[in-house]
């Protein structure tokens, strides 16, 4: 019997493909380890013993990323916003209520995906590039009663840093309220301590802070919230996101559905990474490496769009100035430098990520030189020196046993 239709024209991946890889230094995905992308061209048994060691031994270093005690930690398959979506989702149902903290467009997603599972949402726009002010939140739960608060540490789309997020969660445990923090840039970048600051459930994706591939991420859950979970008497209208199903294969080794396995062993050699390196050294290489690129930045004539008091390390935006158009800086970068930065939704700036591997110095120096030059392409006259020397100082100038 003929089929119906014929294959169509094919074209082998290699044509398409740029013949050198770019290098990430956008808003994520971020550059792979050799380790991770080694570890993630191998598929085994996902029931077998050797699994169940890789699964243990990723809960174990998960913990200690996320700065937990916690054996409710889990791998997700699927981005960051479907760990987003399994905590909101086994949290919240019809007649529930959330208070979503909004700083920018996945602060804003959290919400969406309330509404979505019938939850009653109030939102607190911190407004145009601003942090979420504890005081605010603290006033507003003294007139209302909600059963979870969700916001992001780091709010990707405009580079705010929610520094008060401690406070704000001391303030929704006054209140009894369930919390969920979304750490995906900041999770390994900057100090996230889930315990000691009382947080309910933390998510983060695995092609940002963590440096493994797009597509598996991890969440935690506290005590409070498996508890909440496991009282749980409303149906689940999401099954492969369903929490105590998720637990069968990460607590159990029982079957779910088939996990992502090369994807949970490129989690398991990321993990490994940041435990070689340890979180005080990976903290600090972000931070030095961030500074250095946003007093570089500086330096050659830009401005920087997050007032210093709020602004994050993580995800560096920069304003664009009046007549520059950002297409033509990023893709001059990316055909001329092989470079690539991100652009914005909405907003004008262009992005630079300040994420695991995109952290190097090599990365660095070749991602300013490449933006200064495109800039210059683009009409806008910069002091690429200026920028340079002072990136150089940051990194090595009067700390030279330091190389990121
Ligand atoms: C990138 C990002 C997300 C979404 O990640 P996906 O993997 O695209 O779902 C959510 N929150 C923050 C803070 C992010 O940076």
């Amino acid at each position: 019997m003929p089929i119906s239709y014929q294959p169509p024209e094919i074209v082998q991946l290699h044509r398409i493909l740029p013949s050198e890889p770019l290098l990430l230094m956008g808003a994520g995905p971020v550059p792979i380890p050799y380790a991770v992308a080694r570890a993630n061209s191998v598929v085994i048994n996902h029931l077998g013993e050797t699994m169940d060691q890789v699964i243990e031994r990723v809960k174990i270093m998960g913990q200690y990323a996320f700065q937990t005690k916690s054996d409710k930690i889990m791998g997700v398959a699927g981005p960051s916003s479907a760990a987003m979506e399994m905590g909101i989702a086994n949290l919240l149902w019809p007649g529930k209520r959330a208070l979503v903290l909004v700083n920018g467009t996945f602060s804003r997603r959290m919400g969406e995906m309330a509404r979505a599972v019938g939850a009653e949402v109030v939102e607190l726009d911190a407004g145009e590039v601003a942090p979420v002010n504890a005081q605010t939140v603290k006033e507003l739960l003294g007139k209302q009663k909600f059963d979870l608060l969700t916001m992001v540490q780091g709010e990707t789309s405009c580079g705010v840093l929610n520094r008060e997020l401690p406070d704000i969660m001391k303030v929704a445990k006054e209140h009894g309220i369930l919390t969920l923090v979304d750490a995906v840039c900041t999770l390994s970048t900057m100090p996230m301590k889930m315990d000691e600051w009382n947080i309910d459930v933390v998510i983060t994706g695995g092609q940002k802070g963590i440096s493994t591939i797009p597509g598996v991420s991890m969440i935690a859950f506290s005590g409070d919230a498996w508890e909440a979970i496991q009282e749980r008497k409303a149906p689940m209208s999401h099954w492969c996101l369903d929490a105590r199903r998720a637990y069968r294969f990460w607590g159990e080794h029982e079957y779910h559905y088939t996990a992502p396995v090369p994807g949970i062993l490129a989690m398991h050699e990321a993990l490994r990474l940041i435990c070689e390196e340890t979180l005080e050294k990976r903290f600090e290489r972000h931070e030095i490496s961030s500074l250095g690129l946003q007093e570089g930045v500086e330096a050659m004539g830009l401005k920087l769009f997050v007032p210093k008091d709020y602004r994050l390390n993580a995800v560096v935006a920069i304003a664009l100035p009046e007549g520059v158009e950002s297409s033509k800086v990023r893709s001059y970068m990316a055909k001329t430098f092989s470079v690539e930065i991100s652009g914005a939704f909405g907003l004008n700036i262009i992005r630079v990520g300040q994420m695991g591997e995109q952290c190097r110095s090599h990365n660095l120096f070749k991602t300013l030189y490449a933006m200064g030059m495109s800039f210059r392409y683009a009409g806008y006259p910069v002091n690429l020196s200026e920028g340079m020397a002072s990136l150089e100082k940051r990194l090595a100038g009067d700390n030279d046993h330091y190389v990121p």
